[in-house]
């Protein structure tokens, strides 16, 4: 399998199957270690002067099929980033007050004001995945949810929100590893429900709709990145390398201080 672009090219057809959730083309484990830790401090320079700054927010969306790393990748990437500036939301299954509304506002209430970074740990696109693969809605209900995270996202952007969304690609067989050793030690434990075994099954079924979710819903405001997540020190260098351009391609500014204040003298 080629190396392929973290950002699949918007003008062709999408398909899952050729991005490898294995792939290291693009540098070994002790260079991403390395770079790692100066990734994490960029970011958070950035951060700094995106507060500073006041013009933009930053909405990074995490999806990605039971212990792709969504957590993991939250701890890693974001080490060093002030809890000043930046929040994380998990969303799990909705709440009865959460299920009485439309599908995107307990989202949008969780949207990061201009300053902040936002992590949302799943997100709105469960919409089109869970929600989609269990049948818990009308298929007409599903379908008609791609132009409307679209048009949600457009809005958010259009607001100074820059959207950026990672789907961390796990193989099947990466997965019965990570699930079994949930299941074998004692510290991981917690994070393991029976239910999950069943999820394992609707394997294909997730594949299926986290391909539809890139094909029909990524776009040059909102892009959809595919990380190849087998390797944690891949996926955490790939995501904090995509967040950096991102964020450096904003000219990001501090403002400028008062007139006359580099004469003035603290007595
Ligand atoms: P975890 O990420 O392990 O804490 O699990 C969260 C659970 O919430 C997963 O099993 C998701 O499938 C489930 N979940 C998230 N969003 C929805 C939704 N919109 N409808 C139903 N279940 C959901
Ligand atoms: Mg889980």
């Amino acid at each position: 399998m080629s190396h392929q672009p973290l950002v699949p090219p918007f003008d062709r057809p999408f398909k899952l199957a050729d991005y490898d959730p294995e792939d290291t083309s693009s540098g070994d484990k002790e260079q991403a270690l390395a770079d790692i830790v100066a990734l994490r401090l960029r970011l958070n320079e950035l951060q700094d002067v995106l507060y500073a700054d006041r013009r933009f927010a930053l909405l990074v969306v995490l999806q990605g099929i039971d212990a792709a790393g969504k957590d993991s990748t939250v701890k890693s990437v974001f080490q060093e980033v002030g809890l000043l500036g930046c929040d994380v939301v998990s969303f799990g299954v909705p709440t009865a007050e959460e299920a009485a509304h439309d599908f995107l506002w307990r989202y949008h209430r969780h949207a990061p004001e201009r300053g902040k970074f936002m992590i949302f740990n799943r997100s709105y696109y469960e919409s089109v995945l869970v929600e989609r693969v269990k049948n818990l809605v009308p298929k007409e209900t599903w379908k008609a949810r791609y132009d409307q995270i679209n048009r949600f996202e457009r809005f958010l952007s259009d607001e100074g929100t820059v959207v950026m969304k990672f789907f961390l690609h796990i193989s099947k067989d990466e997965q019965r590893q990570r699930l079994q050793e949930r299941i074998d030690n004692p510290n991981k434990r917690w994070k393991f429900r029976a239910g999950d075994l069943d999820e394992r099954k609707a394997w294909d079924g997730y594949q299926e709709a986290f391909e539809d979710m890139v094909a029909k819903c990524n776009t040059e405001h909102a892009p959809w990145h595919v990380v190849p997540a087998n390797h944690k020190w891949r996926r955490d260098v790939l995501v904090a390398r995509a967040l950096i351009e991102r964020l450096e391609g904003l000219k990001l500014r501090y403002p400028q201080p008062e007139a006359g204040i580099e004469r003035m003298r603290v007595v």
